[in-house]
This record gives structure tokens, C-alpha cells and sequence, in this order.
């Protein structure tokens, strides 16, 4: 293990500004935070962020980075808190271990590799600075070196899964070939230990009855390319066990039939000296067709520059050659670290401008494949758009930021969102409409009778979602305005003592501009058509009869069904689209009518509302209705009460008592206004009818502190 003396020296090494004292006290912290826990392997716990800061060391990252290194399990795992850390190491370093200790929250399953990508764009959201991913990868690299320590297999397998899947390829995207290439090795020996130590003692075979060829290739290129000058390395290298792998799974091919398992590095000090390098290569050797690729013009998207060629060697080897500069090769290595190194040396500026470098590996990356990645400063904002919610059984799903837990219902199934009825996130229950966060599990809870209502189309934010729950209120809206359209124009029929004949209704849809029966319903029953109109086109002798088309609705219609009877109104069928105008707040026992509204169905009035002079002109409209006798106690009425009352400590509770005791209910309350002592509320109260409302008025009014009351208009 590195001890202390050591990894400060190392960071005063490439960056001599940096605070010892810090490190030293973040390093003991660490040690004392731990204290007694262990690794699987018997070491103590604080050989584990030790490590991991040796790691980042050897991409010689910032202070910050490496003290976080050195903290980034105590949040997680020992009694330390934000506040401690900000406390004692500033809140830079605080932030980033939460970073840290949120990201380390994220488990793959590993049933679900298909939604890799996903899991790779959930890790870059959640990680939001850049140096968190870092620290992220150096902690699961030196878990894959102690993997072998941990005893239970499902775990090492899920672990070196994911690790194959999310971190060697979040590796690469930041250009950490070498991190990567680790990553991938320690995985492949994991996963497929067969075929890796096959590999392996494959390579040592050859090596032995190659004997020095390698060196001797590295001899014979270090000749051919001299004349570029000074300063030209050429090194060889077998390819890496998981490569060879993953090329005879690719291409189906044996061991034997790969030939190029040898690379040759050719390092030049300029780019002009690799084209150089590859005419010389080229001229000398026979190119193998389809092997050659400029990443000099075209770099990778990760930044990985160089020229890669396959060429029949020296020895009549198939060997692949990269040429690249000096550069280029650290960039190749290290990625975004190379960047910092690179540019935190080349750059005399204060503090705060270091992080440039950020910003052009950004653009870098920016610059990819994927069009919707973009990102800024040093925060990865990448996809912070988006964000990534998990199901029970580890099923992930994007949605747009914002979105809410139905949004999400409706993701995983339009079904599913249309019988929501209730959500827990991360095993707590919470309203539907909750704003839902990156990694949150989100489990909904479904109920065949439930349906959409009007007021979630108000809260969800995903387009699929709006759809569903609108198409849902439509068809149900629709459904209700062909039952009333169709009732309207039977009344019609019975009125005049015609039997209703629906083939002829239907013989006259096409004068009304509609395209079905169903459809001509529709439009009588939002009031759009007259019902008398299309009585009147079948039957204009009957014309003359009529005297207003109110009194049809005086009759009761003759079939009265089992919704009938719960309807609370005489002289309407079931099923009919109603509501209670908001004018007038009628309550049983008023005297009332109907009014047949464009698109809403019936609107209920009291007899006496001012509102209804609007309709004077338009006796067609009108319905005449009442209540009925026995009509539902369970439904409850708002009405709208003005009182004046005096200013005293508490009359508020006692006024709530009073409307409770009275069977009431207070739905909705404002102040008016406040003049001298007295103060003016809007008070609305659920009543079942006339009656007790008078209830209610009457016990309010015997309050010694009511000065006045009476019903709002
Ligand atoms: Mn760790």
C-alpha cells in the first residue's frame, strides 16, 4: 500500500502548489474514518482509497481530485457526512465525494446488457463534474485488481459484467485506453477464465518458439525509419488477451488464424515525420488491403489520434503498425487526463481558467457521433436533458427532465399509465404527479377500475403520455355525447308520437356534414345541431306541433333504468353529459333548470340566475327540470357564503367547527378584504341541499362573532 509520505510526494511532483497539509490530513482522516473495517481480501478498508488516489496520481490529476480519492468512501460507508467534509476539506471536495457516493448508488443487473447505452448516459448525467466519472473508474479498477479476493461468484460476475459493459466503454469515450485495456483484461479473466488462460499460455508458446522475434522486428523498423531523424521510438507489443478474444468471437475465427497478434508503435516527433513514417512502411512492406486508417484527419471521437496500417512484416509476419507523435501517444493513454496534464503545464493562467482543457475535451467529445451530447465547462451536461428511472426489476427507462411518476407509468406502458393509481419511488408511496429524479426505482401500482383524469393531462410532461390519457377522455366524452344526442332526438320522436326509427335518423346524416350516425349524435349532443333540426329534415308535416321545444323535456322519459334512478335530476336520461354551473351553485331544493351548451352537455342553473338572460332568445336551449325527491345523499354541492365577521384570535377554528358540526365541509376559503377591525371571506361550503345549507347558515349566524352572511352571487 502507499503510504502517506509517498502519495503527497507524488502529487508534489507534477503539481508542486499543491496543499500537503490537506493531503496529509485527508489521507488520515481516511485511515481514522475506516478504522477497523476490512477489505475481502484482509487488508484494512483504507488500503482501498489509498489506491484508488495512487491510481489518479499516475494521471496526475488536481488536489481536489485526489483528496476526494482518498474520502470517497467515508459518506457511504463510515459515520461522515457533507457537512463534516465540507467542514474540514471545502465544499468543492464535499461535492464531489457525493458525486461519488450518488454514482456508486447505481447497480446493473446482469439480465439487462441490452440496456448498456442507457446505463453508460445514466453514470455521464449522474456524474455531472467530470473528475467524479475519474474517480469512479480508478475505484472500480483497483476493485477488479481485488476481485479474486471476493468469495461469492454471482457478485464477481455481475461486477466484472458491468464493468465490461458500463466502464471499459465510459473509459474509452474519455480516451483512457490504457484504464480501458485493464478494465477489459481483468473482466475477460473473470467472465471466461477458460478461454483467457488458453490465450495466455497460447502467447507464451509462441513467444517461446518465435523466440526474440519481436525484438528483432523492433530492430528492423528502427532501421527502415532512421532517416526521419532523431527522437523515433519504435515499440512492439502482442495484442491483449481480451482483444484476440473478442476478434475470434467477432470474426469466427481460431487462434491460429490470427496473425497480426503483434503491434508496432512507430512515435515521431511531428505529424508531418508519421506520414513520413507510413511511406517508408508502406513502400517497404506489402500493404494488407482494408488495414489502413487515418485517425491523424479523422481522430476518433474520443480524440484518439494516429495511422494505423497492416503490413506483411519483415519476417513475413501479418503485423499492424501505428504511427502517431509524442503527443498524440500520451492523449492515446491517458485521455482527458493527458488533456489536464498537457494543458494545466502549458498554461501560465490563474486559477479558474485551468479547466479550459475541460472544455476542449468536451468539444471533442462534443463533436461525436451522437448529436444530442453536448456539454460545457466542467460539467458534463451531457443528457441533462434526460434523465433515467429504473423499474422494480431493474428496467430502465429515459425520459425528458421534469418528468413526472405518470410520465413514467406511461412510458413502460400506455396500459399501465391509463390504471395508475398510486407510485412508489424508491419503495415510498407518492403522488402520481411527483417530479422524478436521476436512479430513482419507481414502482407503479395499477388498478383495472382506475381511469385518466382531465387533471393529469395538466401535470405530465412526456407527449406520449398527453396522448394517451387525451385519447382516453375523448373516447369517453364521445361515448357520453352519443347517449345524449340520441336521447334528445328519441324525446323528439316520442313528443310527436312517431316511433323512433333509427335507419332514418341515419338517412340524413350526410345533410348535417357527418360521416356516421354516431358522429350526428355527437354534434346534437354538444348542442352543435338542434335536435329539432333533424326531426324537422324527417318529418316537417309535424312542424306546426310545436309549440316550445322545452316541453318535451317536462315528460319523464317512459324507460327508466337502474342509472336513471341515481341520476339526481328528473327529465334527463342516463349517461348525459351534465354539470353544475359555477354561476349560480345550485343545491337540491333550488328551483332549476337546464340549459343544452355548445360542447359541454347540460349545464345546471338555478332559476333565478342572472346568467341565464344569455339564453333568453334561444328557448330551444332550455330544459325543464328538477330534482329528484329521492335523489343521492352521498353528493355534496359548493356554495359560495360571504361573511363579515370581527378580527379575534381564533374565530377561524371556530368558524371551521361550526360548518363541520353542521355536516359540512369547508372546500375553499379566501379573505376579501380587511377594513378597521372587521374582515370580509369568500367561503365555500359542500352542502347536500337546501336544507342544509339552511343548517349551516343558520349555526354560522349564531356566531357572536358573524356580523354578517349571506350567499354570493
Ligand atoms: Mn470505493
Amino acid at each position: 500500500m502507499l503510504r502517506q509520505f509517498e502519495l503527497v510526494e507524488r502529487v508534489k511532483s507534477y503539481d508542486p502548489n499543491a496543499d500537503e497539509e490537506g493531503l496529509n490530513r485527508a489521507y488520515v482522516f481516511a485511515v481514522k474514518m475506516h478504522g477497523s473495517q476490512k477489505r475481502e481480501s484482509g487488508d484494512p478498508y483504507f488500503s482501498h482509497p489509498v489506491e484508488v488516489a495512487g491510481i489518479l496520481t499516475e494521471y496526475k490529476l488536481d488536489y481536489a481530485t485526489i483528496v476526494t480519492a482518498l474520502l470517497h468512501d467515508t459518506m457511504e460507508d463510515t459515520a461522515a457526512s457533507y457537512e463534516d467534509i465540507e467542514k474540514l476539506f471545502g465544499t468543492e471536495v464535499a461535492t464531489l465525494v457525493q458525486g461519488v457516493t450518488k454514482l456508486s448508488k447505481i447497480q446493473t443487473q446482469s439480465e439487462h446488457n441490452k440496456q448498456a447505452e442507457n446505463f453508460r448516459k445514466l453514470v455521464l448525467a449522474m456524474s455531472e463534474d467530470i473528475r467524479v466519472l475519474l474517480i469512479k473508474l480508478a475505484d472500480r479498477l483497483h476493485n477488479m485488481r481485488t476481485l479474486h479476493f471476493c468469495k461469492k461468484e454471482e457478485k464477481r460476475i455481475r461486477i466484472a459484467r458491468e464493468t465490461l459493459d458500463i466502464y471499459a466503454p465510459l473509459a474509452e469515450r474519455l480516451g483512457m485506453n490504457k484504464m480501458k485495456d485493464e478494465l477489459e483484461d481483468l473482466a475477460f479473466k473473470q467472465l471466461h477464465p477458460d478461454a483467457y488462460q488458453s490465450i495466455i499460455s497460447r502467447l507464451n508458446f509462441l513467444r517461446e518458439k518465435g523466440g526474440d522475434l519481436t525484438e528483432r522486428i523492433v530492430e528492423q523498423l528502427t532501421k527502415d525509419v532512421a532517416e526521419i531523424g532523431e527522437n523515433v521510438e519504435v515499440y512492439g507489443r502482442e495484442k491483449r488477451p481480451y482483444s484476440i478474444w473478442r476478434k475470434m468471437q467477432r470474426q469466427n475465427i481460431s487462434f491460429e488464424q490470427i496473425c497480426d497478434i503483434m503491434a508496432f508503435r512507430i512515435v515521431v516527433p511531428t505529424v508531418a515525420d508519421c506520414y513520413h513514417a507510413l511511406g517508408i512502411i508502406n513502400t517497404k512492406y506489402p500493404m494488407i488491403p482494408g488495414r489502413y486508417k487515418d485517425y491523424i484527419s479523422t481522430p476518433k471521437s474520443n480524440g484518439y489520434q494516429s495511422l494505423h496500417t497492416g503490413v506483411i512484416g519483415p519476417f513475413r509476419q501479418r503485423i499492424e503498425v501505428q504511427i502517431r507523435t509524442e503527443e498524440m501517444h500520451e492523449v492515446a493513454e491517458l485521455g482527458v487526463a493527458a488533456h489536464w496534464e498537457y494543458k494545466q503545464n502549458m498554461s501560465t493562467t490563474v486559477d479558474g481558467k485551468k479547466f479550459r482543457w475541460m472544455r476542449e475535451l468536451l468539444d471533442l467529445l462534443n463533436n461525436s457521433s451522437n448529436s444530442d451530447e453536448f456539454l460545457e465547462n466542467t460539467k458534463i451536461s451531457m443528457y441533462n436533458d434526460q434523465i433515467f428511472c429504473f423499474t422494480p426489476k431493474g428496467d430502465l427507462f429515459s425520459l425528458p427532465k421534469d418528468a413526472t411518476a405518470l410520465d413514467f407509468a406511461y412510458a413502460v406502458h400506455s396500459n399501465i399509465g391509463d390504471h395508475c393509481v398510486g407510485i412508489k419511488i424508491n419503495g415510498e408511496i407518492k403522488p402520481v404527479r411527483t417530479i422524478l429524479q436521476n436512479g430513482d426505482q419507481v414502482e407503479v401500482l395499477t388498478s383495472k377500475t382506475q381511469n385518466p383524469s382531465p387533471e393529469w393531462e395538466r401535470f405530465v410532461v412526456t407527449a406520449k403520455a398527453k396522448a394517451a390519457i387525451r385519447r382516453f377522455i375523448r373516447n369517453e366524452k364521445r361515448t357520453q355525447f352519443i347517449e345524449l344526442g340520441k336521447a334528445l332526438i328519441q324525446n323528439l320522436y316520442k313528443e310527436h308520437k312517431v316511433t323512433f326509427n333509427e335507419k332514418e335518423v341515419e338517412s340524413v346524416v350526410q345533410n348535417f356534414k357527418q360521416s356516421t350516425l354516431d358522429d350526428l349524435y355527437v354534434m346534437v349532443g354538444e348542442g352543435l345541431v338542434l335536435p329539432s333540426d333533424v326531426f324537422y329534415k324527417l318529418h316537417s308535416e309535424k312542424r306546426s306541433t310545436l309549440q316550445r321545444v322545452v316541453d318535451i323535456f317536462k315528460r319523464k322519459p317512459t324507460k327508466i333504468n337502474k342509472e336513471e334512478k341515481e341520476t339526481l335530476i328528473k327529465g334527463l336520461v342516463s349517461g348525459i353529459a351534465l354539470h353544475y354551473s359555477r354561476c349560480c351553485h345550485p343545491v337540491p331544493g333550488d328551483k332549476i333548470v337546464g340549459i343544452v351548451t355548445t360542447g359541454k352537455g347540460i349545464a345546471i342553473h338555478r332559476a333565478d340566475c342572472v346568467m341565464l338572460k344569455k339564453y333568453k332568445h334561444e328557448p330551444e336551449r332550455w330544459l325543464d327540470i328538477e330534482w329528484n325527491e329521492n335523489s343521492g345523499t352521498d353528493r355534496v354541492f359548493p356554495v359560495s357564503l360571504v361573511l363579515t365577521i370581527m378580527d379575534k384570535p381564533s374565530v377561524l377554528a371556530t368558524i371551521s367547527t361550526t360548518v363541520s358540526k353542521a355536516g359540512s365541509n369547508i372546500s375553499h376559503l379566501v379573505t376579501r378584504g380587511k377594513s378597521g377591525n372587521f374582515i370580509e371571506l369568500v367561503m365555500d361550503v359542500d352542502v347536500k341541499n337546501t336544507e342544509h345549507l339552511e343548517d349551516v347558515i343558520v349555526a354560522l349566524k349564531a356566531l357572536p362573532f358573524v356580523v354578517s352572511l349571506k350567499k354570493d352571487k
